[in-house]
């Protein structure tokens, strides 16, 4: 820390992303990323956009948020596109939580929220999940305070059926509940239904999972006019132009390519029900996923050990040194050909 450094940011603990190495070639399952590349189309459309790179990017993502409007559903009024959904959850901590309304999120969930907390200054509880890694829902009903849920959850990969976040919704009419859907592809039924009916929602999503675009960085809010406006009013206030014009154009095409996604969304389901059977038959306990990850743990090996020896063999894992559930890895579900070597190396390292 430099002597300039502000005090405001001493305390300030960074998020640490998972390992993006560049020194060899691995076969990646510690990120979520997809395994498929983007729809050619996509690819098309980037680079006809490089020949306008002289110009700023729209700021409305006026073309991007109709063709957003078409697929979800929704008027594009209530609709905002970001720089990847990490910056909406910052945008929405700093607009709708504060001292009197704090964050509230589980114990284990995306290790970005208490970062974004302590950034905007705003206290927060983490309030223990279950024995199973389930939420308890009366946890939620009637806090009164800013309701933070990914759902699926990350790590853990749980689903929490939509009537539940429904009933959390309604029961706390005086503060923002956000549902974090980076993950909501892969088996589970979105709440953008529920974004007309409850002023107080706000779904986030992104392209870094499903739609095969982690690089481009774009992810999207869905909620009432009224909390789009904030959200802009702190988006203007930042980087109006954060969504790049080529990232704009790529979304564009994604979302004319949406059977091409939902075609490999359904591969990867098929390819997690493959992976949960074999880590089950090799005596893993595995986490029940509705996500594109499962997360896993032996009696037979050590968290940490199995994370170190299946790097030395060129698959990456990802594992947290968080107490409960240090004994556990997150695996990424890539093809089955990925998945298949996997399996392979755990059986070479636990000698089976
Ligand atoms: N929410 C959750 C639960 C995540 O795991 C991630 C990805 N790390 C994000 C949000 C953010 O993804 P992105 O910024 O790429 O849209």
């Amino acid at each position: 820390m430099s002597k300039y450094f502000t005090k405001r940011f001493e305390k300030l603990i960074p998020y640490v992303p998972g390992e993006q190495p560049q020194d060899k070639k691995y076969v990646k399952l510690n990120t979520n990323e997809s395994p498929f590349l983007p729809a050619p189309n996509v690819s098309e459309a980037v680079l006809e956009e490089t020949k306008r790179l002289q110009l700023y990017s729209d700021p409305e993502c006026v073309k991007l948020r109709r063709k957003m409007s078409e697929v979800y559903n929704l008027p594009p009024e209530y609709i905002v596109m970001v720089n990847g959904s990490d910056e909406i959850l910052n945008f929405a901590f700093a607009a709708f939580a504060d001292e009197k309304s704090p964050l509230r999120f589980p114990d284990l969930t995306y290790g970005f929220y208490p970062v974004f907390a302590d950034y905007n200054n705003i206290p927060y509880k983490e309030i223990p999940l279950k024995d199973d890694f389930t939420i308890d829902i009366n946890d939620y009903l009637e806090c009164g305070e800013t309701v933070v849920i990914a759902n699926p959850n990350a790590p853990t990969g749980i689903y929490m059926p939509l009537s539940d976040i429904e009933k959390i919704v309604e029961s706390n009419p005086e503060n923002v509940v956000i549902i974090d859907e980076a993950y909501i592809d892969f088996g589970g039924e979105s709440a953008v239904c529920l974004v007309k009916k409850y002023d107080n929602l706000l779904v986030t999503g992104t392209f870094s999972k499903s739609r095969s675009m982690a690089g481009a960085r774009l992810g999207f809010g869905f909620a009432n006019p009224e909390l789009i406006k904030d959200i802009n009013t702190l988006r203007y206030s930042t980087n109006p132009y954060n969504v790049n014009c080529m990232t704009i154009r790529a979304g564009i095409a994604a979302l004319e390519s949406q059977s091409y996604y939902d075609d490999n969304c359904k591969t990867i389901i098929e390819n997690r029900e493959w992976t949960i059977r074999e880590l089950e038959n090799l005596g893993f306990k595995v986490i029940p996923s509705l996500a594109n990850f499962v997360l896993v743990e032996s009696e037979k090996i050590d968290g940490e050990k199995l994370y170190l020896s299946l790097k030395e063999k060129g698959v990456l894992v990802r594992h947290f040194g968080k107490d409960r559930i240090k004994n556990y890895n997150r695996i990424t579900i890539g093809t089955i050909e990925q998945m298949q070597i996997l399996i392979e190396k755990i059986k070479e390292i636990m000698e089976i």
